[in-house]
């Protein structure tokens, strides 16, 4: 907390990228890993915008079992493929904790989605890594109850969580789940941790991501991570939510504007 520590931490990322100091840094890339060419293709597209890390599923927590799980390692080898291509370091979510350790073999940073906010079992495992965490509020957690999960994993002794407000329940259909954006200011108040957003998972619509990505930099956000594929239409994953490739170009032009992003 703030109380314990008043200054705000900046999260290193790897040497030379830190979320949580001048930069707005942004994190962009498909839902899912699919193909070789899908996302080094997606790399160097979000890179060239001003991207920071390349996101990318390689385990997909699918509401459905029957639906596309992911390509799990075939998937983290294909991400270090574009790391080592465009240089991106790579964030990328482990879903069980029998995984921790091969994703972290990949990972520069290990995210835990939604619904694995609460895992606590996972959340120690990291939380022994000397690997940055990317935490996700889970859809119906509290703000102190995620502050407790990110105690989880700094607990352990693992410094580097980074937030992420990613939407919670409401009763509202319009948009896939509703974007906290107090949560920011919030959470800011609370503790030193950095907080990004995930404007994809919150809205779950293309066109509405932009305006989101605005309102969290005017809220004090630290990053973004947001979804991007080539081609939406033929995604295996969250195509509605995914911008193309040149709309984030214009979104990540405008931040610039604002914000100091790459
Ligand atoms: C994701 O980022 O791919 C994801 C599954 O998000 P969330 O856990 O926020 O639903
Ligand atoms: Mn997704």
């Amino acid at each position: 907390s703030r109380e314990v520590q008043p200054q705000s931490s900046e999260v290193e990322i790897v040497p030379g990228l830190t979320i949580g100091g001048k930069e707005f840094v942004v994190a962009a890339g498909p839902c899912a890993v699919e193909d070789r060419d899908q996302i080094c293709d997606t790399a160097v597209a979000v890179k060239q915008a001003g991207a920071r890390l390349l996101r990318g599923g390689a385990y997909k927590p699918r509401t459905s079992p029957y639906s596309f799980q992911g390509m799990e390692e075939d998937g983290l080898k294909l991400l270090a493929e574009a790391r080592e291509i465009t240089g991106l370091p790579i964030v990328t979510e482990v879903v069980n904790p029998r995984d921790v350790e091969l994703v972290a073999r990949y990972a520069d940073v290990m995210q835990v989605g939604a619904r694995n906010t609460q895992n606590f079992a996972l959340l120690k495992m990291l939380g022994q890594l000397d690997k940055p965490i990317l935490l996700k509020r889970g859809m119906s957690t509290t703000i102190q109850e995620f502050l407790m999960s990110a105690e989880y994993i700094l607990s352990e002794g693992n410094r580097r969580v980074i937030l992420c407000e990613r939407g919670i329940r409401t009763f509202e259909t319009a948009t896939r789940n509703t974007l906290d954006i107090s949560a920011v200011p919030v959470l800011k108040q609370q503790t030193h941790l950095p907080v990004i957003i995930d404007p994809s998972h919150a809205t779950g619509h293309a066109s509405l991501i932009a305006p989101m990505s605005y309102a969290a930099a005017a809220a004090g956000a630290d990053g973004l991570i947001v979804e991007v594929h080539p081609c939406p239409e033929k995604a295996t994953s969250d195509g509605p939510q995914s911008l193309r490739p040149d709309d984030f170009q214009v979104m990540m032009d405008k931040l610039r504007e604002f914000v100091k992003v790459a």
